[in-house]
């Protein structure tokens, strides 16, 4: 069967874009999700993949599905790698689909403030193509220089600038989606419509279960005229915290809100840090700094002025190049070996709760982390108060799905997110790593959603295992 596909493939795509050498396809072999951070996953769920394939066209996607669907080979979507959940892992005898070389900017409106991408751009590619003209992306993750637009899309991610233009699936108008069957769906990019439901929300998030995104009509956004920083400290977690609450409430949507509470020694900082950074109009950062910093001094926050935050906004995306040069090079084994978590247990859990919660489970999750023996080293909310992050740290490891007390407790502190009417990830997603989880999460919608997967995918072929579908 393999032969013969890789044929057809080559036959279909053209020799160069069908890869069937062993580098290729073990570096196709895992993303940012290292198996000693996926407590509850088999160790057999990676696998290099059959074959990889650079399609360079819509068209050329959709005949690869359709040959997918003739020898029921499982599909794998595959933008940067970069997503840490195990979302782009291989299932044995795959075709993993890369999308790096579906990577044009089709048109770009200033006035319309718009951009129509090929999935397979990197983030940062399409920012700076923005910047000609005079515009910005308006989503700025870490890993910005790392990471696709697909991708991005696909995980429903969040970065800096999340508080002022939403996550990256707020920032979509129009997709145009491969379906599971080969067939090419495009939805419309009209910026508003109240004619039925909004069917880019199906695939936002999805995961690549549902389709390959291969384009995208984005909103993009004017290059700020000015921008501003502000560090303000804190003594305690709770001042700072219900300083940044009140700040959100008012309407306050600044580029930059990060509270964070580093006990990480030697480079713990006293008390908590609010970093914050405003940028648009400049009567606008005026009035938004003025306020922001007269709230925060409501809460006994003390200026230390705008040095460590500019800092911060210069360095926001050292970790993807980082990453982009020591790491996405490396065969999966390599990347293991060379990772902390050989020596350590850790994990940086992400939920969404109600403002009103957000206290009451950090209390709890500090507790159950306590009883499992293990540290948190970092408190933090990102870009909004319902964002909640938590850094953990325990003993080592026995290796790929251990279930010792760092997994279980890893496990009870997004059980209890939920069960306080959150979300036990916020901007990652579930791939393998929370698939076990998704049914809590999902309660009874999971249902429509096994049910939309069955008629979309009758093959299923489509990233199966993901999303726990
Ligand atoms: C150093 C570092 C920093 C990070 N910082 C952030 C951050 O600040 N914010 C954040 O949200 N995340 C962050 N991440 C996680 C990761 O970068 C994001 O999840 C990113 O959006 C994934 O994009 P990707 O192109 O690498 O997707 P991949 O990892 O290749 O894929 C992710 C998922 O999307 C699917 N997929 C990919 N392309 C398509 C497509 N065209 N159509 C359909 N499905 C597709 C894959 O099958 C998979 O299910 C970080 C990761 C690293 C390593």
């Amino acid at each position: 069967m393999g032969e013969d596909i890789a044929a057809a493939l080559r036959q279909a795509l053209g020799e160069g874009a069908v890869l069937d050498d062993l580098r290729t396809r073990q570096l196709h072999a895992a993303d940012a999700l290292s198996p000693s951070r996926a407590f509850s996953v088999a160790p057999a769920s990676w696998n290099v993949p059959l074959l990889v394939v650079m399609p360079d066209s819509t068209e050329a996607v959709a005949r690869v599905v359709r040959l997918a669907c003739q020898y029921r080979a499982p599909v794998i979507p595959f933008g940067g790698g970069t997503g840490v959940m195990g979302a782009a892992v291989p299932c044995a005898g795959s075709i993993v689909v890369d999308l790096k070389r579906l990577n044009r900017v089709r048109a770009v409106s200033r006035e319309d403030g718009t951009a129509l991408v090929e999935a397979g751009a990197i983030l940062k590619d399409l920012d700076a193509a923005l910047q000609g003209h005079g515009l910005m992306l308006g989503h700025d993750p870490w890993s910005l220089p790392i990471a696709t637009v697909g991708g991005a899309i696909s995980t429903n991610g969040v970065g800096y600038r999340a508080a002022r233009y939403g996550s990256m699936g707020a920032q979509v108008l129009g997709l145009e989606v491969v379906l599971p069957t080969g067939d090419v769906v495009v939805t419309s990019a009209a910026p508003k419509a109240a004619s039925g439901p909004n069917l880019n929300g199906l695939f936002i998030g999805a995961e690549g279960t549902l389709g390959i995104i291969t384009a995208a009509t984005l909103r993009v956004f004017r290059a700020p005229e000015e921008r501003r920083f502000a560090t303000v400290a804190f003594a305690t977690f709770e001042d700072g915290f219900r300083a940044v609450a009140e700040l959100s409430a008012l309407g306050m949507r600044p580029a930059i809100l990060d509270l964070t509470e580093e006990r990480r020694a030697p480079r713990a900082a006293p008390g908590v840090l609010l970093y914050l950074a405003f940028e648009g109009y400049r009567e606008e950062v005026e009035a938004q700094e003025k306020r922001s910093l007269r709230l925060c001094r409501e809460f006994a926050g003390q200026e230390l002025g705008p040095q460590q935050t500019e800092a911060h906004w210069r360095e926001r995306h050292l970790s993807g190049e980082r990453y982009q040069q020591q790491v996405l090079p490396l065969l999966p084994e390599e990347r293991w070996a060379r990772g902390s978590d050989r020596r350590q247990a850790w994990d940086y859990l992400h939920v969404a709760l109600p403002v009103s919660r957000v206290l009451k489970f950090r209390q709890q999750a500090a507790a159950i982390a306590k009883e499992a023996g293990a540290t948190v080293q970092e408190y933090s909310v990102w870009t909004a108060p319902e964002l909640f992050s938590l850094l953990m740290t325990g003993a080592a490891v026995e290796g790929p799905g251990d279930s010792g007390a760092f997994a279980h407790a890893v496990d009870a502190i997004l059980r209890l997110a939920q069960d306080l009417g959150g979300s036990m990830e916020y901007c990652h997603g579930v791939g393998l790593k929370l698939a076990h989880l998704v049914e809590r999460e999902w309660g009874s919608g999971l249902d429509v959603v096994r049910r939309l997967k069955r008629v979309l995918d009758p093959y299923g072929i489509m990233n199966p295992g993901k999303l726990g579908l």
